[in-house]
């Protein structure tokens, strides 16, 4: 198919200084959680971007010293030649596609608190950086930078920029946002200085200009230096010469860099959650930077519709249409565009798995795309499925998991059948989408019904509820069952081990909402799941019409929402409808009438009047199909998958699923282990 003339506009070269982009898809940097450690599984990941049409692909935070240490949270490193040689794995494979390779340098400043190397963390005047916020939590307090400490910084990232263009990259950024050190200069509540570097706008503007420079400089012009500024704080502080301090900035910087990247301050809004923030959810911070500078402007927004992409091309506010998660969603977004393909993008639905894995520490995890962070380690490609089969499988249960399995196994070129239930596809996801905010989840579903249907070796029999002896009937040689996990109504202690079935009337679990059981209110919404379900069944009562209050084992509503963004926009969501939540307590009975709790750490009982309880705690999986089939023996081979074999997020049934189909009928299965470059300075006597 060619591509849709409408959409020619993407696709048109950006000059970035001397360098030039081939279309305007640009990876902006993002975490992966693939540090130095794994520089295959990271130059793979990447380059998979490469291949799928991206013009631009850069690297995550990339520290440029040791003083800038964000443990335990992972971060790449350009410290040394062994670094030089870990990214230079990236930048070939990127650059064999095609793209150019960015390297976001980075210095946390006070935001790193240097964990490992046990430096003093920098900052311009010694503030500290969400002190309080678990997880970043120190209870070292930063140095103030004095002159030399300037001068150091900046000669540690001229040297970083030397050992960037060594490694092959072609665009050095300076990174000044997200609380950053460079951008703690540019913010007046970290930077109280007095010298040439603090207090006027053009004063705490001067560093950021010097490390550009310096950048610069040091690669003689040959690679082009990017900004990453952080807007939303300096927007919103009036300036006496411009309409806003974020202006001032900008047009002070105006000819400084070739390239402003353009981003929010927080990771809650910067990379918000799809629950609460729509695409393009930038746009009214950035707007203004194209108006203010003639350098090429890119910016983000989750941007995953192609006329939405155009349309911040053409109304001026962007150049390049930036991308991260949609291009972790998939790889291939601009590839698809430009096939006319645009109906195959495997969109990002904004559930934030994937930072959730750089807060785990891990390579990145993708609700979307199950194949992100295994591209080396087990082979997998988004787009390509060896078929190498040609067999019949059946697959029963058609939600993520089975759905996801049907379309591997029918790429793999097995003859698929899938019997779902029920009327719809989707599984749990028919409901969970249908919950406030979350409808942008379905996406899971329609994407992969979207490809089966198109498949001519797969049939889809929805209403088939299938019994033991209807598998066996059947007679596929495998059999997968996806039959999913269902929520269960018991409480748990304080320990939050869940105990016995409670028998008492009105109690819920979310499976009855889902099958449309009226609830009667007032009711009490009880989270020891602590993930979204809790908060978003709280949220869909209330929007009912039902007096809600929220209970969880938790010191904060919807506490793993911390690991996806999402925690602190709970807490403003229940606010605004009228939710109220009482923290670190377990309930510990329900007559009908009256809630029993008990505060977590103390034991002390307190009592709470409800109509109804919903217990969202524990999901069990397992299978009485699967139990029948295997106890029977016989000529088939059963396997068992998704929330079915293990519940957990939507992301993990899809894993599940992926891996079972790519794993069917093989008797061995490769799986591939990094290992990091060591400094040769450092070998030991005998390896050298
Ligand atoms: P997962 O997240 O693992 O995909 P879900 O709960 O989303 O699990 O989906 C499981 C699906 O399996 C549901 O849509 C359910 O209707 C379907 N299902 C359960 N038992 C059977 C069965 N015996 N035959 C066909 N479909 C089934
Ligand atoms: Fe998008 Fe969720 Fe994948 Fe992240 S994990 S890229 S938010 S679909």
């Amino acid at each position: 198919m060619s591509r849709n003339p409408r959409y020619d506009v993407l696709f048109q070269p950006v000059r970035i200084g001397p360098k030039t982009a081939r279309n305007r898809f640009f990876q902006v940097p993002h975490a992966s959680g693939m540090t130095n450690a794994a520089p295959h599984v990271r130059a793979a990941f990447r380059a998979m971007k490469a291949e799928g049409g991206w013009g631009v692909v850069s690297t995550g935070a990339c520290s440029i010293h040791p003083s800038s240490d964000d443990s335990p949270f992972p971060f790449a490193s350009l410290w040394d030649e062994a670094d030089i040689r870990s990214h230079a794995v990236m930048t070939e494979a990127v650059h064999a596609h095609g793209a150019l390779a960015a390297v976001e340098l980075w210095h946390g400043g006070a935001a790193a608190v240097n964990r490992t190397t046990r430096y003093a963390p920098l900052s311009p005047s010694g503030v500290p950086w969400m002190a309080t916020h678990v997880g970043f939590m120190s209870s070292a307090r930063p140095k103030v930078m004095d002159a030399a400490d300037i001068r150091e910084f900046i000669r540690w990232h001229a040297e970083a920029a030397v050992r960037a263009e060594q490694a092959g990259f072609d665009i050095l950024y300076v990174y000044a946002g997200m609380g950053y050190l460079p951008y703690q200069f540019l913010l007046s509540d970290y930077n109280r200085r007095t010298d040439g570097y603090g207090g006027s706008v053009r004063n705490r503007v001067r560093l950021v200009e010097e490390l550009i420079d310096a950048t610069r400089e040091a690669t003689h012009g040959r690679c082009a230096v990017a900004l990453r500024l952080s807007m939303q704080e300096l927007r919103a502080r009036p300036s006496e010469v411009a309409e806003s301090e974020g202006h001032e900035v900008v047009s002070l910087l105006k000819d400084a860099p070739d390239l402003f990247d353009v981003k929010m301050d927080y990771s809650a809004t910067d990379c918000a959650a799809s629950r609460y923030t729509p695409e393009g959810s930038h746009e009214p911070v950035v707007d203004f930077v194209k108006r203010c500078t003639d350098r090429p402007v890119v910016g983000v927004g989750r941007f995953t519709s192609p006329d939405t992409m155009v349309s911040m091309v053409k109304r001026g506010v962007l150049d390049l249409i930036g991308g991260a998660r949609p291009s972790i969603a998939d790889p291939f977004l601009p590839a698809k565009i430009d096939d006319g393909r645009e109906d195959e993008i495997r969109e990002c639905i904004g559930c934030n798995l994937c930072i959730s894995s750089w807060h785990d520490g891990v390579w990145v995890r993708c609700t979307q795309n199950p194949t992100a962070g295994e591209e080396w380690r087990r082979g997998w490609h988004p787009e390509i499925v060896r078929r190498d089969a040609e067999g019949e499988v059946l697959v029963v249960g058609g939600g993520p998991a089975g759905l996801e399995a049907a379309l591997t196994l029918g790429r793999r070129g097995w003859r698929v059948a899938l019997a779902e239930a029920a009327r719809d596809f989707g599984g749990r996801l028919k409901f969970e989408s249908r919950l406030p905010g979350l409808s942008a989840w379905h996406r899971v579903v329609d994407y992969r019904l979207g490809q089966l249907r198109r498949m001519e070796n797969v049939s889809l029999y929805p209403e088939s509820r299938l019994s033991a002896a209807d598998v066996a009937a059947f007679g596929a040689g495998h059999v997968v069952v996806a039959t999913g996990a269902t929520w269960q109504p018991v409480l748990c202690n304080p320990n939050e081990l869940p105990g016995q079935a409670l028998d008492a009337p009105r109690v819920y679990t979310p499976d009855d909402l889902a099958a449309g059981v009226e609830i009667e209110g007032p009711v009490a919404v009880f989270d020891y799941d602590n993930y979204y379900m809790g908060s978003a069944v709280a949220e869909a009562l209330a929007a009912q019409g039902k007096q809600v209050t929220y209970i969880t084992t938790a010191g904060t509503a919807a506490a793993w929402g911390f690991m996806t963004n999402e925690q602190p926009l709970v807490h403003a969501s229940f606010a605004a409808k009228g939710i109220g939540y009482r923290t670190l307590e377990v309930v510990t009975g329900f007559d009908g009438e009256t809630l029993r709790l008990a505060q977590i750490f103390s034991g002390e009982a307190r009592w709470l009047p409800a109509r109804s309880l919903m217990i969202v705690g524990l999901r069990q999986g397992g299978s009485a199909l699967y139990e029948a089939l295997t106890g029977e023996g016989g000529p088939q081979r059963v396997h068992l998958t998704g929330d079915a074999n293990a519940p957990g997020a939507i992301a993990h049934a899809v894993y599940q699923g992926h891996k079972t189909a790519r794993e069917l009928g093989l008797s061995a299965v490769a799986v591939g282990r990094d290992a990091p470059f060591v400094p040769r300075d450092f070998l030991p006597e005998a390896a050298q």
